[in-house]
Formats: C-alpha cells, sequence, structure tokens
C-alpha cells in the first residue's frame, strides 16, 4: 500500500506506471487528487493463494481510506457527506486487456440524495449515480454496455434531446431503474448499494485483468513477462460536471504532429472523462479554452509548463477542472511524429530544456529518414486502403512514395518523363539495359528480384521509390498491361507505389516532398550531430549527380565510387561490349595486330568517357577523399544475355554475309566461353585487373587525367584508388607495381605529381585474417560488408532473401537479416580484426566500411565500438548515418563515464 504523498518512493515495478507518476506528480505539489496504490506485490499474493485477497489487504485498505477522509475532510459511504472514489489498473507497462477505470465509486441511492441536498444539485447527483451503476455493472460485473448505451439513446430519442447530458431529472431516474434491471437479467446479482463492498469488489476485478485472454496474448505478443502483476489506483473523485466552470480533457504539451510548442487537445466542459472517450458530445480545441475560459487556461499553460521542466519532454495529460481548479490526472511521454520528433527535440535543447546530446537522443535516426524521402500522406493513404485501392504489396525496396503513370519500357520511361510526366517503370525485372528508363522514371515497380535486385540496387543508389518482388502482380509488358487480383491497369494508368512498406495502389495519392534546406530544425539537429560524432560519414556515390547529393546531406567524401556503373549509360554500352571482347581475344590472339589494335580503340574511348566521369565527381567534392574503386563485377555482366545473342545470330545467318555471321559465331563461341558457373566467386575484382591489366591501366590513367584537369581549374582532389576483393596481399603487391607503374609513367609524361593512395576493400574472410600482410600494400582499407557477409556466411544475398532467409529470421534461426544488420559477432570480428591487424601493420591508416551497414544504425554503433574512421552509405541515408553516429559516440562517452 503506497498513498501518493509518502515519501518512500516506490518504483514503477511496484506500483506501476500510472501510480508512479501520480505519486512523482504529488511529490512534485502538482495538483493530483489525492488517493493510494496498492501494490503490484498484492497482486501477486493475490495470484499466489488462489485468488483470495490477502489477509492484511482490506485491513490495509481501510487504514489508507481512513487517510483520504482526513485528506479530503470527506466520508466514503457518509450520506451527508460523501467521499467517491475512482478505481484505476495500473501496470508497469500500459496494456490493452486491463480493467477500465470505474469513476464515482462509493454511490448508491442514500448517498446520491445526500449529494442532491448538500450540494441543492440533484441533477448533478442523478447524473454520478447513473455514470457508477452503469461502470460498474459494466466493468466490473461484466454486463453487456451496449444494453445500457441502448437504453440511454431509446430515452435521448423519446426526450428529444440532442445528448444524454440534456436528460431530465425524471428521465435519468428511469435510467438508473432500467440499468439496474439489466445488471439482474443478465448477471443474476445487484450491483452492491455497500461502498466497502464496491471497492472491494472493484479492486478484485483489477487484479483479475491481469490474467484476462486478451491481457496474456497481448503479453506474449510483446514479450511481456507474466509475473510482473498489476497495480490499482485508488483516488478521490474530482468533478468536471460540477458546472460550467468545470471540464475534462487531454492534451500534449507540444503538437504531437508539428512539434509546434502550443497545447494541443480538447476538452468538454461539464463533463467526466468517459465521455470524451465515448464521443458523447463534440469537444472543444483547447484553444478555444483561452478566449471562453481563460482562468482555467491559464493554469493549465503553467501546470504544463511544471511538467515538461520536470520530465524535461513533452507529455500527454489527462485532466479535468473541478469549480474552475485544475487537476492532472495523468502524464506520460508524447508519441509523436518524425517531424515533431526532431523540432521537439531542437526546441528543448534552445529552451534549455535539455542538453544539445539529449536532444540527439530523443530522435531515431530512422525518423531522418522518414522526413527526407517524399512520402504518401497517411490520411489519403488510409483512405485508399478503405476504398479498396489496395493493388498488391511487394518488397519495399527503395524508400519514398510518388505517383505516375504506368509504363513498360525504358524508352516509353524517357520519352514521356521528356514530356513533363511522372512515370513509374513496372517491369517483370530490370537490367542494365534499363538504366536509362529507371532514370527517368519516379518510381519502380518489378514482380520479381529482391532487395538487392538490379532495380532495387539502382533505386537506392539514386533514391528513387522502388518496389521489387510484387509477386502477386502479374506484367504483361507487351500486352501492356498489369494484373492483380483481378484487377487490371493499363499502360498509362495512374498507380502509386511506397517504397518503404511495398503496397501498390490503383490511382493518385497526394505525396509530401521534403527539401533539405527548408528542414530547418533537421539541419540543426544535424548540426549538432556533426559535433558530437567521432565516425566520419562518407557516401556512396557512382555519378556526379550522386555526389551532390551526397553532399547537400552532408557527407564528408565518397567512400565508394563504382566505376562499372558508369559503364552502364547506354551510349556506351557498345563500347564497353567492344572492350570487354577485345581483353578477352587479345589474351587469346596476342599477335593478331587487327583485335589489339580495335581492343586499343575501344579502351582509348572508354577513358574519354570515364575521365569525364571523375573530373566531375572531383570538382563536385572539392577536394574531399573519394575512394574509386577499380572494375569488379565479372565482365559477362556487360555482355548481352543469351536469347539477345541467339536473335542476334540468326539476323546475321539471315544476312547472308559471310564474314559477318563468322565474327559473329567467334563472339558468341567468346560469351559462352566467358560464362562462370559461379560468377560471384568467380573472374572478378582485383583478379579481373591481374588477368586483363589494360581496362585498370585505362581506369588509372583516367583518373590521373581527371585529376590534373581538376588541379588544373584550382580544385584539390583526394583521390583513394581501391582494389576490390582482394583476398591474398600478393595480389595487392602486384597489382600495385602495375598500377604504380603507369601512374609513374603519367607523371612523367604529363610532368606533374599527383597524390594519390591506393588501398583495398576487406571483403573476403582471407582479406580480414591477413590484414597486417595485405596493410603493407595497402594505405587504406574500406571493409565492403556486403560481401563480407556473403562469404563470412556462404550465403548469395539474393538467392537468400528470396529463399530462406526470411524463414530463418521469423523462424529465429537468425536474429535478423545479416545484410541489413551487420552481424555484430562474427562479420563483426572480422571488421574488428581487419582494423586492428590493419593498424599494427600500418599505424594510424584510415579504415571505413563502405556495405550497405554503414547507413544502419545499429550496425553504425558497432563501427564506432571497433573505432573504424568513417562509414560509407548512399546519399540518402547520410542524414541517418550522421545521426546515427552522433548517438553511438555520446552513448559510447555515457558508458565510459
Ligand atoms: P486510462 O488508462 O484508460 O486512461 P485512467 O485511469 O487514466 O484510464 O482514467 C480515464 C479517465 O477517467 C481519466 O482521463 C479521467 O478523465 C477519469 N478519471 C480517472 N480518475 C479520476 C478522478 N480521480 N477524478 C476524476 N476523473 C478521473
Ligand atoms: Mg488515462
Ligand atoms: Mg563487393
Amino acid at each position: 500500500m503506497h498513498s501518493f504523498d509518502s515519501r518512500d518512493g516506490g518504483g514503477r515495478a511496484l506500483l506501476g506506471g500510472k501510480g508512479a507518476e501520480l505519486a512523482e506528480m504529488t511529490s512534485l505539489g502538482l495538483p493530483v487528487p489525492p488517493g493510494f496504490t496498492i501494490t503490484t506485490e498484492a497482486c501477486l499474493k493475490y495470484y499466489r493463494s488462489d485468488q483470495a485477497p490477502p489477509d492484511d489487504l482490506w485491513d490495509q485498505v481501510d487504514e489508507e481510506l481512513r487517510g483520504l477522509e482526513a485528506a479530503t475532510g470527506r466520508k466514503f459511504g457518509d450520506a451527508a457527506n460523501p467521499l467517491l472514489l475512482s478505481v484505476r489498473s495500473g501496470a508497469a507497462v500500459s496494456m490493452p486487456g486491463m480493467m477500465d477505470t470505474i469513476l464515482n465509486l462509493g454511490i448508491n441511492q442514500a448517498v446520491a440524495d445526500g449529494i442532491a441536498s448538500r450540494l441543492d444539485d440533484e441533477h448533478f447527483a442523478l447524473d454520478l449515480y447513473r455514470r457508477f451503476v452503469q461502470m460498474f455493472a459494466n466493468v466490473v460485473m461484466s454486463a453487456p454496455g451496449s444494453l445500457f448505451e441502448a437504453t440511454l439513446e431509446d430515452l435521448r430519442r423519446q426526450a428529444g434531446v440532442d445528448s444524454v447530458a440534456g436528460l431530465s431529472m425524471g428521465d435519468m431516474r428511469v435510467a438508473i431503474e432500467r440499468f439496474k434491471r439489466i445488471v439482474v437479467d443478465t448477471v443474476g446479482s445487484n450491483v452492491p448499494e455497500e461502498p466497502v463492498t464496491q471497492l472491494r469488489h472493484a479492486i478484485e476485478a483489477v487484479f483479475s485483468s491481469w490474467n484476462t485472454r486478451r491481457a496474456i496474448d497481448y503479453r506474449n505478443f510483446h514479450g511481456i513477462p507474466h509475473d510482473l502483476g498489476t497495480a490499482v489506483n485508488v483516488q478521490a473523485m474530482v468533478f468536471g460536471n460540477m458546472d460550467d466552470d468545470s471540464s475534462t480533457g487531454v492534451l500534449f504539451t507540444r503538437d504531437p504532429s508539428t512539434g509546434d510548442k502550443t497545447l494541443y487537445g480538447e476538452y468538454l466542459v461539464n463533463a467526466q472523462g468517459e465521455d470524451l472517450v465515448a464521443g458523447i458530445a463534440t469537444p472543444r480545441n483547447i484553444e478555444r479554452m483561452a478566449v471562453e475560459n481563460p482562468q482555467m487556461h491559464r493554469q493549465l499553460v503553467e501546470t504544463c509548463d511544471a511538467l515538461e521542466r520536470h520530465y524535461r519532454d513533452a507529455q500527454d495529460v489527462e485532466f479535468t477542472v473541478e469549480r474552475g481548479k485544475l487537476y492532472v490526472l495523468q502524464t506520460r511521454a508524447a508519441k509523436r511524429s518524425a517531424r515533431a520528433a526532431v523540432k521537439m527535440a531542437v526546441d528543448m535543447a534552445e529552451e534549455s530544456l535539455i542538453t544539445e546530446n539529449e536532444a540527439l537522443l530523443r530522435v531515431e535516426p530512422g525518423q531522418i529518414s522518414q522526413l527526407l524521402f517524399p512520402r504518401i500522406d497517411a490520411e489519403a493513404k488510409e483512405q485508399a486502403q478503405r476504398d479498396g485501392r489496395l493493388l498488391g504489396t511487394g518488397l519495399g525496396a527503395s524508400p519514398g512514395g510518388v505517383t505516375g503513370n504506368v509504363t513498360f519500357t525504358a524508352d516509353a520511361a524517357v520519352s514521356l518523363e521528356s514530356k513533363g510526366m511522372a512515370v513509374i517503370l513496372v517491369r517483370p525485372e530490370t537490367t542494365a539495359d534499363d538504366i536509362h528508363g529507371v532514370i527517368a522514371a519516379a518510381g519502380l515497380l518489378t514482380s520479381r528480384g529482391g532487395a538487392t535486385s538490379h532495380a532495387a540496387v539502382v533505386a537506392r543508389g539514386i533514391g528513387k521509390p522502388c518496389v521489387t518482388g510484387a509477386e502477386s502482380v502479374n506484367v504483361f509488358p507487351e500486352e501492356g498491361y498489369i494484373e492483380c487480383g483481378g484487377v487490371t491497369v493499363k499502360a498509362g494508368d495512374e498507380i502509386s507505389i511506397d517504397g518503404a512498406t511495398g503496397e501498390i495502389f490503383v490511382g493518385a495519392l497526394e505525396t509530401i516532398q521534403p527539401q533539405v534546406s527548408e528542414e530547418n530544425d533537421m539541419v540543426t539537429l544535424l548540426g549538432w550531430a556533426d559535433g558530437a560524432k567521432r565516425l566520419g560519414v562518407r557516401a556512396n556515390a557512382d555519378y556526379p549527380r550522386d555526389a551532390k547529393v551526397a553532399l547537400e546531406y552532408g557527407a564528408e567524401g565518397i567512400g565508394l565510387c563504382r566505376t562499372e556503373h558508369m559503364f552502364f549509360e547506354p551510349s556506351r554500352l557498345a563500347l564497353v561490349r567492344e572492350a570487354v571482347l577485345g581483353a578477352y581475344f587479345s589474351l587469346r590472339r596476342p599477335d593478331d595486330s587487327a583485335v589489339a589494335e580495335a581492343y586499343r580503340a575501344a579502351l582509348a574511348k572508354l577513358e574519354e568517357f570515364q575521365t569525364d566521369d571523375f573530373e566531375q565527381i572531383f570538382l563536385q567534392m572539392d577536394g574531399k577523399p573519394v575512394v574509386i574503386r577499380l572494375l569488379d563485377p565479372p565482365m559477362h555482366e556487360f555482355l548481352p544475355g543469351h536469347a539477345e545473342l541467339a536473335a542476334e545470330l540468326a539476323e546475321t545467318r539471315s544476312s547472308g554475309d559471310a564474314s559477318a555471321i563468322r565474327k559473329m559465331e567467334e563472339v558468341h563461341a567468346a560469351i559462352a566461353d566467358m560464362r562462370e558457373a559461379n560468377p560471384m566467386l568467380g573472374l572478378r575484382g582485383c583478379r579481373l585487373g591481374l588477368v586483363y591489366p589494360d581496362i585498370y591501366l585505362m581506369q588509372v590513367r583516367a583518373m590521373m587525367s581527371a585529376t590534373q584537369r581538376a588541379l588544373s581549374q584550382g580544385i584539390d582532389v583526394g583521390l583513394e584508388i581501391m582494389a576490390p576483393l582482394v583476398s591474398h596481399a600478393n595480389e595487392l603487391k602486384r597489382l600495385r607495381e602495375i598500377l604504380e607503374q603507369s601512374i609513374e609513367q603519367f607523371q612523367e609524361s604529363a610532368d606533374t605529381r599527383i597524390e594519390y593512395k591506393i588501398g583495398a576493400m576487406i571483403e573476403a574472410p582471407r582479406a580480414a585474417l591477413t590484414a597486417d600482410e595485405i596493410a603493407e600494400f595497402a594505405e587504406f582499407f574500406s571493409c565492403g560488408t556486403n560481401d563480407l557477409t556473403q562469404t563470412t556466411f556462404a550465403m548469395s544475398r539474393d538467392d537468400a532473401e528470396a529463399k530462406f532467409l526470411l524463414r530463418y529470421v521469423e523462424e529465429e534461426i537468425l536474429p535478423e537479416n545479416p545484410f541489413q544488420v551487420v552481424d555484430r559477432s562474427e562479420v563483426g570480428k572480422l571488421v574488428r580484426m581487419a582494423c586492428d591487424l590493419g593498424r599494427k601493420a600500418r599505424p594510424g591508416m584510415t579504415i571505413g566500411v563502405c556495405g550497405e551497414h554503414g547507413g544502419d544504425p545499429s550496425s553504425i554503433q558497432l563501427f564506432h565500438e571497433i573505432g573504424l574512421d568513417y562509414v560509407s552509405c548512399s546519399p540518402h541515408r547520410v542524414p541517418v548515418a550522421r545521426l546515427a553516429a552522433a548517438q553511438a559516440a555520446i552513448r559510447g562517452a555515457d558508458t565510459a563515464a
């Protein structure tokens, strides 16, 4: 037993959430009606003794009641001057399924008469009595609530009044009589007259509600232990239904959707709490109170200020005003939207309510990303769902919401986009050939593929909403329509996709497009984050336009520039194909000068393109570090697929040109020869550069020329050349020799010196295990945690996600998808090893992470702990990473202190 005003603290475990707050508010001197809490311990005893109230329970309750009578100057059950109570359940965690609050307990006919004559207000007394009978019968005795509501509704209609509050006293008496009869008819007993009996029954009912089916299910679902028990709060009533200077309401101390510092909520004049929930009358905006009852409003503002000052956070408050005097009945931290979370955190720090570090911890990193993506208006979405416009759901592959016209080909997407149309490119899946369409489209939808399908990766890279793997949607590009569950959508029709949830809607939905520069509070918060974090944040950016976005979002450099993506531009595909075949044939026919010449020519043209690409990126980044990865994927990825080849060959054959046919056949055979059984583990990464050095040398020359051009424009360049998929130090040793020789030549012929670093991507376990050996030839490391996860688990991501990984997570074989959240213990161990061994061999070397984990908050926490120098993630994740890095640093300092 614990009186609200007793000094020995109880804590949430013992007093429950509500009881603990009531006691705390009382100790602060806030206006809380007096009361006491029956602890969770009593509830547990009740269960231990086979649902019999503990021996001393009623004695203790009596004792507390005497105290309450002394505090209020009223007597429980005394008709002349009655004390009425509210009985409120309250577990340590708030839980649906627990017993509803009972108000006005302690009333019966005699007490009601006493109240009527004492206050000279029979209407009020009858209102209390009616409310009590209804609540007690329903909540404690489980009489069906709908019968009471129907009774009131009948009476209201017969009387021709708008609300129950308008019923005459005669009608209220009728209601009470009918209620009592309903109880006898449905439950078989009477609502107890005796106040002490009412109280005991109510307390036992709260205890029992701990183990209702619903409460147990809820605890199972949320992993809440079953042996916590619930507390019971018994509190003196205050009456919001006394007169027009009385009211009841709920409010947030700040607007929970915008975060604005204004009271936000509603209240009902001359009413009790349950009226607000039941929607019996239309509540008024708190704003109106300022005009209609300034005195009441002033008390609210002052009390809310005091609550915020004490709890140092926005609160969700329940209150009642009795004859002009405010009482607080409940307070808790306010739930809030992403936008409000950011604004409240920044405002509260600026008001010196909290520190900047606390502000940084108040916002979930995910909330930052929610603010930046265009999104479908939540209400519009709900409405669409109600209207049956949800077409289907796939994988949310790249967040953001968008509406556009359905288009089935990349070319159509480009041409419609150039006419100013928003299009959604819908394909069974996308390939490198569709890249121009992907860039032109406002959003992507594919029926096949997982989170690393071409569409998903490209979409994430350029920050476009994308839904993949929508298997229930049948896509017929040739016929020009899609079909799902009997609904068809034709080319040109509008659909909307939500790339965060994977939902697909028919028709247009209102979307909201945020601008970073307009997000002042976010800019402020992230500025603080930069001051608090230790990890650098770079971006994975393949194109100059990505680099631009990355900078806008606060990237400190580029941690990964994937050169092959530049090869996919449609204008370059033919050239790339020529170069790849040139590499193949020149290796096999070293003496064929025609082959050599064609190869050289293709490479020279590619070099021009790459030089331009790199120059643009360097100009954007203006001296900030740029890690350029040498060509990584297996070369056949740049070559046409089997079906396309067969068609080409057939066409050539029908032309009858013998030499053309022979050439085609040769190409065909070469491509067949280049196919690999396991391309992911085949001729790729630095192995490619060792077998076909000319391609890497071309890339390095392009980097050199681009650097020189930037320098000549007065722009600094932080060039870092990265070799992918190194697994043995000798690979990097050899590669370094080849590259340095060519760089040396370039510098001599251009008569210039260019600063650069050569480093290794650590993405094979063997590289991590021998990081000290590799560090001898590497001036920096970047841990490619995507491939490192694949190689550590021996899982190909696409296959794993498509076939079994989700099931693994569901069945808790794995705690999480290791491609989203880094596998802390083992992949983490390899990263740590790479870091420690690398720095041992080469003190102070720069080590970062460039996998998708670089944008995941909990992975960032680990990378901070390991002591990496930076994380690199997609440009759109940069703000998230900045906040997550700051949180890791603040938490680290806390635990260190
Ligand atoms: P819930 O957990 O469902 O919010 P509460 O115990 O907070 O249940 O009670 C709900 C409402 O009942 C309160 O918001 C308030 O309006 C009313 N209420 C509770 N206790 C009292 C009291 N002592 N005096 C007047 N009204 C009360
Ligand atoms: Mg409440
Ligand atoms: Mg890789």
